[in-house]
C-alpha cells in the first residue's frame, strides 16, 4: 500500500473513530479492555505492510479508548480536540519539523510566535510576554517557576544555572493549602523543595485566605492558583499581586484551565489583575481543545524565562528571530504551537469566549438540575467545576461507579472537605446541551437506582 492510502486509510478511520463516540459507551467495554491482551506479543522478527499495523490499532486499540473526545466526558479536566486543530495536527505531524530551531523550520516558528501573540491578546495578558510550548501545566509550572528562581537569585548575586544551590542564599516559596500537586512537584525538580514551602490555609472555596498570607520578600515566590481542580475558585489575586510585586516577591500564577477565564468577558471578573503576575502556567490541552500533549510556560521577563532555558553550542545556528528552543527545557520538540494557532485562527476571539462561557453554563445546569433532584453542591458553581455528593460517602461511590458503567457520561471522583463528592469537568468544545441534559438524566437515573437498593 502507498503512502497516499495508507493517510487516507488513517484519516477514514480517524473519522469513523469520532463519528461513532456519541453511541458508544463513554468508558471503553470491559470486552475491549480484555481484548488488548492482543498486542501482548514479541517483537515481530520481519517487517510488516504499514497497512496492517494500523488497522490492527484500529481495531483492537481503538475500543479500549475512554471517549474523552466526545462530548460527554466530564472526568479530570479534559478538552477534546476541535476539527481545525486535530487536522493541523495531522497535517504538521507530515511534516515532522523539528520546533527548536528557526533555521529547521521556518513555518513552525512563525506560527508558534504568531500564536504566542494571540494567546497573549486573548487573555489579556501583556503583549510583551514571552512565552514557551511545553507539554502541559507541569512542565509549564516548572518552567515558570525556574525563571523565578534564575530572577530572585540573580538578584541576590547568585548564578544558579551555573553554580546550582549549593551554597545559594535561600528562597521562601509560599504555596495555598490547595495548590496543584504539580506546582509542588514542579518545586522539588527545581530543587526547592516540596516540603520546604509554606502554605496558607485556604476558604471553603479552596481560596487562599490573604490575611494569612505570612510577610513577603525580595526572595519570596508567591504561587498563586487561577483555577481549584476541585471548585474553579481562584485564589485572590487581586489583592495579593498588588502585595507580593510591592515586596519584591515573584508571583507566579498556576492558570492551567482557570486562566482562561480571562479570554470570556461575563467570566473574566473572576481573574481580574491577574495580568499583574510575573509568570503563568497555562494548558493548551484542557481548555483550548488542542490535542495532547500541550501546555504554555509564559513570563512576563523575556530574560528571566531565558535565562533559565536558554542553552548555547556552536553547532545551533541561531539568527536574529526568536528562537523557540531559548523559551522551553526541551530542545527538540514538536511544533505544539502549530495547534494552538489552528484553534485559535478557527474560533477567533468570539469562539474562545463562548466556548468557555458555554461550558460554563453548562456547568451550571449541572448543578441546578442534580441540586432540583434532591442531591447536594458541595461548591459554589463559579467555572466550569461541579462537586455533588449523592448522600453518604458510600452511596456517592457507588453512584459514580454506576455511572462510569453505565456509559453515558463519565465522571470521576474526589474528596471535598473530608467528604467524597462527583466531580464535573465541563471542558470541551463538543459538549452539546443535549449532552448535558442526556448525562443529567443519566446520573439522575443511576443515583435513584442506587437509593433504591440501599
Ligand atoms: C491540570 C492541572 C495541572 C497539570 O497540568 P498537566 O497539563 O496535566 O501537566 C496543573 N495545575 C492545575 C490547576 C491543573 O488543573
Amino acid at each position: 500500500m502507498n503512502t497516499r492510502s495508507l493517510l487516507g486509510d488513517a484519516a477514514n478511520r480517524a473519522a469513523t473513530y469520532l463519528e461513532g463516540l456519541p453511541s458508544r459507551s463513554v468508558a471503553p467495554g470491559a470486552d475491549a479492555v480484555a481484548a488488548l491482551v492482543h498486542f501482548d506479543r514479541p517483537l515481530p522478527e520481519h517487517p510488516r505492510d504499514p497497512s496492517l499495523v494500523l488497522s490492527e490499532l484500529d481495531e483492537y486499540g481503538s475500543p479500549g479508548t475512554g471517549a474523552s473526545a466526545g462530548g460527554r466526558y466530564f472526568g479530570f479536566v479534559i478538552g477534546a480536540t476541535l476539527p481545525a486543530a486535530l487536522a493541523a495536527n495531522m497535517l504538521a505531524t507530515s511534516w515532522d519539523q523539528n520546533a527548536g530551531l528557526v533555521v529547521i523550520s521556518p513555518t513552525t516558528a512563525k506560527l508558534e510566535s504568531i500564536a504566542l501573540r494571540w494567546l497573549l491578546d486573548a487573555l489579556h495578558l501583556p503583549p510583551a510576554c514571552a512565552a514557551g510550548f511545553v507539554t502541559g501545566a507541569t512542565m509549564a509550572n516548572f518552567t515558570c517557576l525556574a525563571a523565578a528562581r534564575h530572577t530572585l537569585l540573580q538578584r541576590a548575586g547568585w548564578d544558579v544555572e551555573a553554580q546550582g544551590l549549593f551554597g545559594a542564599p535561600p528562597l521562601n516559596v509560599i504555596v495555598g493549602d490547595e495548590v496543584h500537586v504539580t506546582v509542588l512537584k514542579a518545586l522539588a525538580m527545581l530543587g526547592l523543595g516540596r516540603a520546604r514551602v509554606t502554605r496558607v490555609p485556604a476558604d471553603a472555596q479552596g481560596r487562599m485566605r490573604a490575611e494569612l498570607l505570612p510577610p513577603l520578600d525580595d526572595r519570596t515566590i508567591l504561587c498563586l492558583q487561577a483555577g481549584n481542580v476541585n471548585t474553579g475558585d481562584v485564589d485572590p489575586i487581586a489583592e495579593l499581586i498588588p502585595r507580593a510585586r510591592a515586596a519584591g516577591a515573584w508571583v507566579h500564577v498556576d492558570g492551567a484551565f482557570g486562566l482562561w477565564a480571562a479570554a470570556a468577558p461575563k467570566r473574566a471578573a473572576l481573574v481580574a489583575g491577574v495580568e499583574n503576575a510575573d509568570s503563568w502556567a497555562l494548558d493548551a490541552h484542557k481548555w483550548l481543545n488542542v490535542p495532547y500533549d500541550s501546555g504554555v510556560a509564559i513570563c512576563r521577563d523575556r530574560d528571566a524565562l531565558r535565562g533559565a532555558t536558554a542553552v548555547t553550542a556552536a553547532y545551533l545556528v541561531q539568527g536574529a528571530e526568536r528562537e523557540p528552543c531559548e523559551y522551553t527545557p526541551e530542545l527538540s520538540r514538536r511544533a505544539r504551537g502549530v495547534d494552538v494557532w489552528a484553534a485559535l485562527s478557527s474560533l477567533g476571539r468570539s469562539g474562545v469566549a463562548e466556548m468557555i462561557e458555554r461550558n460554563c453554563r453548562q456547568a451550571t445546569r449541572f448543578a441546578t438540575g442534580l441540586r432540583e433532584a434532591g442531591y447536594e453542591i458541595l461548591s459554589d458553581v463559579v467555572l466550569n467545576q461541579v462537586l455533588v455528593s449523592f448522600g453518604d460517602d458510600e452511596t456517592t461511590r457507588r453512584v459514580i461507579a454506576g455511572i462510569q458503567s453505565d456509559g453515558t457520561c463519565w465522571c470521576g471522583g474526589t474528596v471535598w472537605h473530608g467528604r467524597t463528592a462527583m466531580r464535573i469537568s465541563v471542558s470541551s468544545w463538543a459538549t452539546t446541551d443535549d449532552d448535558v441534559e442526556l448525562s443529567l438524566a443519566a446520573m439522575i437515573r443511576v443515583a435513584s437506582e442506587v437509593h433504591a437498593v440501599r
